[in-house]
């Protein structure tokens, strides 16, 4: 694909798949119908104790497998977290940071030190940011977020960062009030104006993906497919939902194709 990585959908299950039958019944569903993608990718992201049990069926490119969060030392006495090694160990080579039903948990260094972990050990950290509501100062707290997340961690490998822009206002199943994808391009050139005073330059800037996260769902994909300049998207409610999943997986795939072929004529 023109050298381009696929377009992504992270897969969030949260708390909402408790068992390991339903978590395995669950990911083989999608599976079938994710391994004949082309140009679009799945990270799955099952709650702890069953990333192991999907890993084990994680066995194509198409399908990858990631972790809610990790801690980030590797061992020692923290009664009840998951390390990032631990996480390692079981098939995931993904880590959701930050996410912002977590952030009242930790703090934003204990976020920077989780990043910096998760790249240390090889795996991809998918960095959630992300304003509360479009007040008078959003545009300085989502800069603020970014220099929390980026000041301390590595610059070599900015291709191994995925920067999931997830506002918290369009956060979530009963308000289903997502961002447009002009509200998404406009929070993208703060956040990337940002980035590069950090990373030092615009290409280092484009290296690292960018995602949406938001009550996205079939019927409002298309819009950020045709208007925005995205890499993929970060789903929560519809995650567990095979038959809204497939369909985005389609309308993706077949976003894609489109915009290949126009370049091809
Ligand atoms: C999320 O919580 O990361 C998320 C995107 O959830 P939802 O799709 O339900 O808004």
């Amino acid at each position: 694909m023109l050298n381009k990585p696929k377009k992504m959908i992270v897969a969030n299950w949260k708390m909402n798949v408790t068992s390991q039958k339903d978590a395995e019944g669950l990911f083989l569903s999608i599976r079938n119908v994710v391994s004949k993608l082309e140009y679009t990718q799945m990270i799955c992201c099952p709650p702890h104790m069953y990333v192991n049990q999907v890993a084990q069926h994680a066995n194509h490119k198409n399908y990858r497998v990631g972790g809610q969060d990790a801690y980030p030392e590797e061992s020692g006495s923290r009664t009840g977290e998951t390390s990032v090694l631990m996480m390692k160990n079981a098939g995931a080579e993904y880590v959701i940071l930050g996410h912002s039903e977590r952030r009242h948990l930790e703090t934003k260094l204990d976020i920077s030190r989780k990043v910096i972990a998760v790249l240390e050990h090889e795996m991809t950290p998918i960095i959630c940011i992300g304003e509360e509501s479009r007040d008078k100062n959003w545009k300085k707290v989502l800069q603020q977020q970014v220099k929390d997340v980026f000041n301390r961690v590595p610059k070599k490998n900015p291709e191994n960062i995925i920067l999931a822009y997830e506002p918290i206002w369009a956060i979530s199943s009963d308000k289903k009030n997502p961002a447009t994808s002009t509200e998404y391009m406009e929070a993208l050139e703060v956040i990337k104006k940002e980035s590069q005073k950090i990373f030092k330059t615009a290409k280092a800037v484009e290296k690292i993906r960018f995602l949406y996260g938001g009550s996205l769902d079939d019927k409002n994909i298309e819009d950020f497919l045709k208007n925005a300049n995205v890499d993929g998207f970060l789903v929560g409610r519809v995650s567990h939902d095979p038959r809204i999943l497939m369909t985005m997986f389609r309308l993706v795939e077949d976003h894609v194709q489109k915009e290949l072929f126009s370049i091809s004529e």
